[in-house]
């Protein structure tokens, strides 16, 4: 019998990993998830947009609308953010997998973790000034940016169900 030929590629395999994080996330409009990787395809974090330890999903504020106190902005550590510092071992020369491109304080923070390359999906705030100065950043760098399409998605909603097999 020939093997499957319709597996994962990596990228989505990585990307599907980052999408799963983000089904983690309380944010009642955004979920965002990002996956790091280094040089041998091994998994070195995870991470998905939330409040500080300590800062309860109850209490701290979701909205977008209203001033700095009282919405998520002031609060919130991104996807990327939180991947960076949750991992174990130093980035440097990883890969990001995230599903939303990352804004400028995520490109700060990955710029100077030493993460090399960004493996990105949705780029929906392109035409924003921050993430304008994200790219100008990461351009700067040399980080390099590929974008995959929304595949993965499709392809996570249809995991098989061992039951039906
Ligand atoms: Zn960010």
């Amino acid at each position: 019998m020939p093997k499957r030929e319709n597996t994962l590629s990596w990228d989505e395999y990585f990307m599907g990993l980052a999408h799963l994080s983000a089904l983690r996330s309380k944010d009642p409009h955004t979920q965002v998830g990002a996956c790091i990787v280094d040089a041998n395809k091994r998994v070195v974090s995870v991470g998905y947009n939330g409040f500080p330890k300590g800062c309860s999903d109850d209490v701290f504020p979701w909205e977008r609308e209203g001033d700095v106190l009282h919405s998520k902005y002031a609060f919130v550590v991104h996807a990327e953010l939180n991947a960076i510092l949750n991992a174990p071992r130093p980035v440097s020369g990883c890969t990001l997998y995230v599903s939303l491109f990352p804004c400028n304080e995520c490109a700060k923070a990955i710029i100077q973790s030493g993460i090399r390359r960004i493996v990105y999906e949705s780029d929906k705030y392109a035409d924003t000034d921050t993430t304008k100065a994200s790219k100008e950043m990461l351009a700067a760098a040399g980080v390099e940016l590929k974008r995959l399409d929304h595949t993965v998605r499709l392809r996570v909603e249809k995991i098989p169900n061992p039951e039906q097999d």
